[in-house]
């Protein structure tokens, strides 16, 4: 393995009852994001998680530029940009030729690219690396939740360590305790929607292999007739390959070694040889609860909705989600807005999910016909789509994340140079925690932090003009994840401080 996988020391309770302001259950990939994120804003956080380790197995491979812009206002981007495999180019292969490509980001100008695959667990290494010297967050390996008792005022969980049992009294619980979520049953809350009835074998194989670092997927290929194939190339010479196997597969029997083997050499060809690391059969499921907000529990991630894994919208989607409910989680404890605001995580979250639930159900339709008819309709659109263009759209081997529109478009990024040094714009956009002024011409002092294009930093490249569009005069305001929020005149202080007002819930 060319991963060591980490075990973290459990540590006693401290006493039988203890208190925090917010408490994060669960320390997988959207917890530990949540946590980093308050830790960034000055909220010390207590993270308690029932295993010891990062995530197993390679799981959420392909981070998204918006993911990935994200992680880079944490702090963490030039790790993913360093040791990820950075492609946009997608293909699409049907029996035994290439249908067509496609090209995910063709524009140039961006810190981030389209896409970054790299391992889930080396994320979440670095994220428990980065929480730690934030000095901010309390981690807490093996410490289950057993119970909630989720008050008006005030959280209780009951906490089970190896050391003993204790109370964790939380102003504010995050549940990013994952698809099995044990506080969302707790509630007795629903998770509703559709199980896919098909099987997919997913493995991380190591070999030296010349595939270009794109994304590829076969419909019924020779190697695998009558399923569906995906290869993605991460770090360290491993490949992901996903095998659809079919509702009648024996599980089981599928995680057989010898029987991977065998369909990972009928897939290479002769004289390939390679490695088997990671093998797990998996179902899919694309459901959501029906609110995230319940009171003072808040639920993130794949606590709160699941998709299947064709679009790489679970992993991105969850850490969206702590993008969008930490800057108003702090602004609440910090008495800047009211608790009004969380209810706006839900009204801007529960479509954003939905939107990525509809995109990951309609490709798993594609992928696995249910029918006859289902059939026939894709195997035309394949045929159609290796001679004309117009059949392309309706080919759907996964939509891949693309950030939710419905409350405001992530501030685009482009090239600037700053103090006569090249830089991005993104890295000065809620580079503080707070909301960001970038105007054209002079601003109205606010107490915002204000970027005057041509005095604070420089537009070389023509692309902030191309991008924002702004007249002399006028300026946008940014939210502090990053997305716009209003456009309005740059001198006008009482309309943009109201504006900011009315974005805080105030
Ligand atoms: C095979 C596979 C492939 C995938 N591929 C992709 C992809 O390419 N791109 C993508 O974006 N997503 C992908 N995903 C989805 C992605 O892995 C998940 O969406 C992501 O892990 C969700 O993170 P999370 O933090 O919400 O939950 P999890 O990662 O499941 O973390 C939950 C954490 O909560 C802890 N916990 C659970 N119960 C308790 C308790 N009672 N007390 C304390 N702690 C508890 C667990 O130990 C765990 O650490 C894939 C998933 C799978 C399974």
């Amino acid at each position: 393995m060319s991963f060591r996988q980490p075990r973290f020391p459990a540590m006693p309770p401290r006493a039988a009852e203890e208190a925090a302001r917010v408490v994060v259950v669960g320390a997988g990939l959207v917890g530990l994001t949540a946590a980093l994120d308050l830790a960034r804003r000055g909220v010390p956080v207590v993270v308690v998680d029932d295993d010891d380790t990062v995530s197993v197995g390679s799981r959420a491979i392909c981070f998204a530029k918006r993911t990935l812009e994200i992680y880079g206002r944490l702090g963490l981007g030039a790790r993913f940009l360093e040791k990820g495999v950075t492609w946009k180019v997608g293909r699409v292969f049907h029996r035994d030729r290439e249908t067509y490509s496609f090209d995910l980001l063709p524009e140039e100008g961006h810190e981030y690219p389209a896409f970054v695959n790299l391992q889930q667990y080396y994320a979440e290494a670095w994220l428990v690396e980065a929480c730690t010297e934030t000095g901010l967050v309390d981690l807490r390996w093996r410490h289950a939740v057993t119970g909630i008792e989720n008050g008006a005022q005030a959280v209780r969980l009951a906490v089970e360590t190896p050391f003993g049992a204790y109370a964790l009294h939380a102003d504010w619980v995050l549940a990013c305790d994952g698809a099995r979520s044990f506080l969302r049953r707790a509630l007795g809350l629903r998770f509703e929607g559709q199980v896919f009835q098909d099987r997919f074998l997913i493995a991380d194989v190591r070999m030296q292999a010349d595939f270009p670092a794109e994304r590829w997927f076969w419909f019924d290929p020779p190697f695998h007739p009558g399923q569906s194939v995906l290869l993605h190339k991460q770090p360290d010479d491993l490949w992901r390959i996903d095998f659809q196997l079919g509702w009648d597969a024996d599980p089981e029997a599928e995680k057989d070694p010898a029987r991977v083997s065998a369909r990972i050499a009928a897939m290479l060809g002769p004289g390939r040889p390679f490695e088997l690391e990671w093998v797990s059969i998996y179902t899919f499921r694309c459901r959501r609860m029906e609110r995230f907000r319940h009171g003072r529990t808040i639920f993130l991630g794949d606590a709160a909705h699941q998709v299947s894994p064709f679009g790489a919208r679970g992993g991105n989607g969850g850490v969206q989600d702590a993008d969008n409910l930490c800057w108003k989680l702090a602004a609440v404890l910090s008495g800047e807005a009211p608790e009004s605001l969380l209810d706006s995580y839900d009204a801007e979250r529960i479509p954003a999910a939905d939107e990525n639930i509809l995109h990951s159900t309609r490709a798993t339709d594609f992928i696995t016909p249910k029918n006859e008819a289902a059939r026939a309709y894709r195997d035309a659109v394949l045929e159609l789509a290796a001679r004309y263009a117009f059949a392309r759209p309706f080919v759907n081997s996964g939509r891949l994340s693309r950030p939710y529109l419905g409350y405001g478009e992530p501030a685009p990024d482009a090239p600037i140079l700053r103090q006569g040094r090249p830089d991005w714009l993104l890295r000065h956009i809620g580079a503080d925690g707070g909301f960001t002024l970038l105007a054209r011409g002079e601003a109205a002092e606010t107490g915002i932090r204000t970027l005057i294009i041509g005095r604070d930093i420089e537009d070389h490249s023509g692309l902030i003009a191309e991008r924002y569009r702004l007249a002399e005069g006028e300026a946008v305001l940014i939210r502090p994840d990053q997305h716009i929020c209003a456009r309005l005149p740059a001198r006008e202080r009482d309309a943009i401080l109201s504006a900011r007002a009315r974005v805080l819930g105030r």
